[in-house]
């Protein structure tokens, strides 16, 4: 048995595991998708809480944000996410990507590897713990 095979052998996995290198856009960020249905005249969000821990971003963060921006109720049951509207089409899911853009994607270099620091007075700074960048949002 050989050890340094074996570290050789890693390392060529390694490589086939690397994304094939493209000029300046960063490695791709997989943006994670609402999985909902509607109720009556509620719309929930089954993978609510699996797609907070996916952008590694608070629960009640992310909800007050779409509630806001949908001006609609919202409830957080267990893993789910209840808004109190019947939201026809994929609104759900536009308003996420707009909040990933803005509170999750560094604006420098485009990685998803980022935190929010709250400054108070409802301003945050974006901190991206690739590049450094940070950039205050509301
Ligand atoms: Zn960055």
């Amino acid at each position: 048995m050989s050890s340094e095979k074996d570290y050789e052998s890693l390392l060529d996995d390694i490589y086939k595991k690397l994304p094939e290198r493209t000029t300046g856009t960063g490695e791709r960020f997989e943006m994670p998708r609402f999985d909902f249905f509607t109720e009556g005249n509620k719309t929930i969000i089954k993978n609510f809480k699996a797609v907070c821990d996916k952008i590694r971003r608070d629960p009640v963060l992310v909800s007050k944000h779409l509630s806001k921006e949908m001006a609609v109720p919202v409830e957080v049951v267990g893993e789910r996410l209840v808004l109190q509207r019947k939201l026809t089409g994929d609104m759900v899911n536009r308003k996420l990507e707009e909040f990933v853009g803005k509170y999750v994607i560094c604006k420098e270099c485009n990685r998803p590897d980022t935190h929010l620091e709250d400054l108070g007075h409802r301003v945050r700074n974006l901190v991206c713990e690739a590049c450094g960048a940070r950039k205050a949002v509301r």
